[in-house]
């Protein structure tokens, strides 16, 4: 991208997001009607699989069994967290406040055990569909058998990820009896690793910055047709497994008797690293829910991939690193410079907007909510708390009391308490400050 004067030009927030600050886009293209390349039959296909595997789930995994082998998180009423939200900021939030603890889901503590386990789970079925002979009436416990175990051993699993991915995918992959390799980069937290090689999973440490790992990835997996490739960059599989949570979601609105209509608006934010988890969810969200949930993309003033491919609908053809940012962030699964293939073009007419925030922030409502509510997330997770405040000053619907804000707390409750400890005294330190 040499022609930045150009993009500065036709886009003045280009310029802000160049001199790192933090900015609130409205999407311009929001509420439009537009062909999208995936539908709602899809996503209910997948809710059928995750029903089917919710067998073999909750025997492999114990810990969901008090939800019989479905992977849901909950949604938590933040009380005393909007109380001190409303001491802090000039402009209270007049509606309620919740906060949707995927950090809280099975197996990786994280929102890719939406995505990355749904994709082995689609690609195990494939597998034992047309190499063994598993019908889909079957109880799938059976996949658990020596026999399964040694189909599934004839097949590869590979991803490149920052760290969740690779856990929830590792960890499933290999549940199955998948040889499973993940690829990460060096600077990849290194309880990860430790809780993968534990797992059996192949970690192969690459010294090079994450956008380099990918393409060393997909290129080994290339090599070999008996192994399958995670593509946090472009799956479909990916894509339609978070989307689920627009079921799950409406679920547990429903349950709590939140009204979601004109004048009850709901908002929803979401951290963006590649994009994906965040699109597959507002899908969903958009599908399943309807025109009165609104979602909003938070992205490191450092690292704003999505907001920047959107804005410009130039997508995955533009990185930060082309208008001079270093793609630098402590909010390690927001470290994605380049988004997804897929995730700009499907948000075009459904996504509200997004917003940049500074890095220390993130570490000041990760010890808040702490603090208030004993909930540990990691310093992505709390990306969502730092879009609240532009969002109910630039748009008033969306401060009305009738209001519902969610929060997506994206991941964090596996981190080990010696990394939390850390986390909670940055934050302290800049509350004090
Ligand atoms: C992966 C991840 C995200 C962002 O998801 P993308 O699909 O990369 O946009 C946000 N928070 C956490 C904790 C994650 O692991």
């Amino acid at each position: 991208m040499d022609n930045t004067q150009t993009l500065t030009d036709q886009y003045p927030q280009v310029k802000e997001m160049m001199a790192k600050k933090p900015i609130f886009w409205k999407n311009p293209d929001y509420g439009k009607s537009a062909d999208l390349p995936f539908s709602k039959e899809e996503i209910f296909d997948a809710v059928a699989r995750w029903d089917r595997f919710a067998p073999f789930i909750e025997a492999a995994f114990p810990e969901t069994a008090n939800m019989h082998g479905i992977i849901e998180s909950p949604l938590i009423r933040l009380d005393k967290m909007k109380q001190l939200f409303n001491q802090d900021h000039q402009t209270a939030i007049a509606g309620s406040l919740f906060l949707k603890a995927d950090s809280q889901l099975p197996i990786s503590g994280s929102i890719k055990s939406r995505g990355g386990i749904y994709e082995v789970l689609k690609f195990a079925e494939h597998v034992a569909l047309t190499k063994g002979d598993l019908k889909p009436t079957d109880n799938y416990a059976i996949l658990r058998s020596p026999k399964y175990k040694q189909l599934f051993a004839q097949y590869g699993v590979m991803v490149a990820s920052t760290g969740n991915l690779a856990l929830s995918v590792g960890i499933a992959a290999s549940t199955f009896g998948f040889k499973t390799t993940v690829y990460m980069s060096r600077d990849a937290k290194e309880w990860k690793k430790a809780k993968l090689r534990a797992s059996g999973v192949n970690v192969v440490e690459l010294d090079t910055d994450f956008s380099s790992v990918i393409p060393k990835a997909r290129e080994a997996a290339a090599k070999d047709d008996q192994i399958h490739f995670i593509d946090d960059e472009g799956s479909r599989d990916l894509f339609i497994g978070y989307a689920v949570a627009g079921v799950r979601l409406k679920k547990q609105l429903d349950d709590l008797n939140i009204k979601v209509d004109q004048n009850h608006p709901v908002v929803v934010y979401l951290p963006a690293g590649v994009g994906g988890s965040p699109s597959g969810v507002t899908f969903g969200l958009k599908t399943i829910i309807g025109e009165n949930i609104h979602a909003i993309f938070c992205e490191p003033t450092h690292v704003p991939s999505v907001t920047l491919g959107m804005m410009t609908k130039l997508n995955n053809e533009i990185s930060v690193f082309d208008i001079g940012l270093d793609g630098k962030t402590a909010a390690d699964g927001l470290a994605v410079g380049r988004p997804s293939r897929i995730a700009g073009k499907v948000m075009r007419t459904l996504l509200f907007g997004s917003t940049t925030f500074q890095d220390p922030t993130i570490y000041k409502y990760e010890a808040q909510l702490m603090d208030t509510e004993h909930i540990t997330v990691e310093p992505s997770a709390a990306a969502g708390f730092t879009a609240i405040e532009r969002a109910i000053t630039e748009v008033p619907d969306f401060n009305s009391e009738n209001a519902t804000h969610i929060v997506w707390a994206t991941g964090g409750s596996m981190m080990p308490e010696s990394e939390r400890r850390v986390d909670h005294a940055k934050g302290e330190a800049l509350l004090k400050s």
